[in-house]
């Protein structure tokens, strides 16, 4: 990582950040989900990341996203669960850092320690790319409110302490609204879904669940806006992610490459293994300055975020998907087996290119942004 991290971008305190992280997340024991309970895992991830101090950055203000960008990238290169635990914390803490009450942020003092697992429940199975069609009701009785309704494809069910929830209040345009809910509540039930790499995820399924009126984020018909704010942030630091990801899969390719025998000569000695390992260079330099242009906007207060986190996320991505791809093609048919870091990236990579806005979804942000700026 050391090549761009000397680029002015990053002050020294962040330089310093990330490789002290580097060195721990390298000597830490990151628990596999594969070979246990993923629950267990992830709890164990948060217990780890909390104690190391790492997710302060993540559910606090100010929030640097050149600070928050290194962490994701690094614990990304070492532990897909690592990542995941430190993302799901951002994504149930950032709602509260956008128009929660004092009360509601409370709890992300017990966040940052590690000691309160938070989640982000948005998707259903009729409301995905297009947030508009949530049906999951929140009908207003007496103080408080009552959901009923389903949520699909959600991290950290089973797992989380709070999830930042979005519901509908009223039929019109500006119907969502976001509560935080205590998973304790009465009236809910969850459902395993297994996703391609292996982490917590499920449905829930609410039943007249009943809602204190001071679960309430921000006022009524809020939750567009906040769900939006909070994917808009968090959207250069998916980019991130799969750039750790993806430098990950090209170091191993390099080590493979350089050790293996083929032909009197090794693998990284044929002409036709080299143009790939280049252009995975190229792709994964691209990905990471992108990311990093994208984060100094932010940082900066730049009006042009929703375009460069886009162009990030979207880049950084597909790029990861083509590095890791490649990586296992050059590691032969033991790349392919389960087990090996090649086949967990592989697998690891493919929800990134999909959730908090697919590649397509990514496009039209970036078109729309560009044109407007244009006329
Ligand atoms: C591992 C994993 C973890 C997740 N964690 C969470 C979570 O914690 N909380 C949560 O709420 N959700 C979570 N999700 C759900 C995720 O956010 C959704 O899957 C995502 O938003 C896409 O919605 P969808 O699956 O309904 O697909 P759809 O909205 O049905 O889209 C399907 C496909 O259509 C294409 N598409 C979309 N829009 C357009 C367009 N305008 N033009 C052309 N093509 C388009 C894209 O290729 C997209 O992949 C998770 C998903 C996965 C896989």
């Amino acid at each position: 990582m050391e090549d761009l991290l000397k680029l002015p971008f990053f002050t020294d305190d962040q330089r310093s950040f990330a490789r002290e992280l580097d060195v721990n997340a390298r000597q830490h024991q990151w628990p596999d989900p594969e070979k246990g309970d993923d629950a267990v895992a992830l709890l164990e991830a948060l217990r780890a990341l909390g104690k190391s101090g790492v997710l302060r950055h993540a559910v606090h203000e100010p929030w640097s996203m050149l600070t928050n960008v290194l962490a994701r990238e690094v614990l990304a290169y070492h532990s897909g669960i690592a990542d995941l635990a430190w993302a799901m914390q951002a994504l149930g803490a950032v709602p509260l850092l956008i128009a929660g009450s004092d009360a509601q942020r409370a709890i992300l003092d017990r966040a940052a320690n590690g000691e309160c697992c938070l989640g982000f429940a948005i998707t259903e199975p009729d409301a995905g790319s297009d947030l508009s069609r949530i049906s999951l009701r929140a009908e207003k009785v007496g103080d408080g409110y009552v959901l009923n309704g389903e949520k699909h494809l959600v991290s950290n069910v089973g797992v989380a302490n709070y999830f930042a929830l979005f519901a509908r209040t009223s039929d019109d345009k500006r119907g969502i609204s976001c509560f935080l809910l205590d998973t304790r509540l009465p009236g809910m039930t969850f459902e395993q879904q297994r996703p391609i790499s292996p982490h917590p995820l499920g449905r829930i399924n609410f039943k007249d669940v009943k809602l204190p009126a001071d679960a309430l984020v921000g006022n009524e018909g809020d939750g567009m806006g906040v769900a939006l704010g909070t994917l808009g942030r968090m959207r250069t630091t998916v980019a991130a992610a799969a750039n750790g990801f993806a430098r990950r899969a090209l170091d191993e390719a390099i080590k493979h490459a350089k050790s293996r025998q083929m032909f009197g000569k090794t693998l990284a000695d044929q002409p036709i293994a080299q143009g790939i390992l280049a252009e995975a260079k190229a792709r994964l330099d691209t990905s990471r300055l992108l990311t990093y242009r994208a984060a100094w906007e932010y940082d900066n207060g730049s009006e042009r975020i929703p375009l460069q986190a886009g162009v990030a996320k979207w880049q950084s991505t597909e790029n990861a998907q083509w590095i890791i791809d490649k990586a296992l093609q050059l590691a032969g048919g033991v790349g392919a087996l389960h087990g090996s870091v090649f086949e967990r990236l592989y697998r690891e990579i493919r929800p990134l290119r999909i959730y908090e806005g697919a590649s397509e979804v990514q496009q039209l942000v970036i078109a729309s942004e560009m044109l407007k700026e244009t006329t």
